[in-house]
């Protein structure tokens, strides 16, 4: 099991599994907000929130992007359709250590239409 948290403390995120490899994707937003991901199914992530998560959705509306309300870090996103079985965490917020284990996979979301690609 792998625990993070954004920069406050109020959104604390759990794992199953230590990601094995995460996306650095060039897309309008991810190269904004500068986040590693790392996908998921969600019953292998428990997100706890102190306070609710802000979120925003951009171009086809496809997911929600979370950020902590107190401190801003951009802790997830999760797809608007509950069907849709994945999602993606910020391996930004895990330790160091963790994140150091991970390969980097470079993804030109850019070129391909954007993020949901
Ligand atoms: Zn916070």
């Amino acid at each position: 099991m792998v625990e993070g948290s954004c920069h406050c403390g109020k959104i604390q995120i759990e794992l199953d599994v230590a990601p094995e490899e995460v996306t650095d994707c060039n897309c309008s937003i991810c190269r904004r907000y500068g986040t590693l991901w790392a996908y998921y199914a969600p019953k292998q992530v428990r997100i706890t929130e102190a306070v609710p998560t802000q979120t925003y959705q951009w171009d086809d509306r496809q997911l929600f992007f979370h950020r902590c309300a107190e401190c801003g870090c951009v802790t997830h996103w999760s797809p608007v359709d509950p069907s849709r079985n994945r999602m993606g965490v910020n391996a930004r917020l895990l330790a160091p250590d963790v994140l150091a284990e991970a390969q980097v996979h470079r993804f030109d979301g850019a070129s391909y239409g954007g993020f949901t690609r």
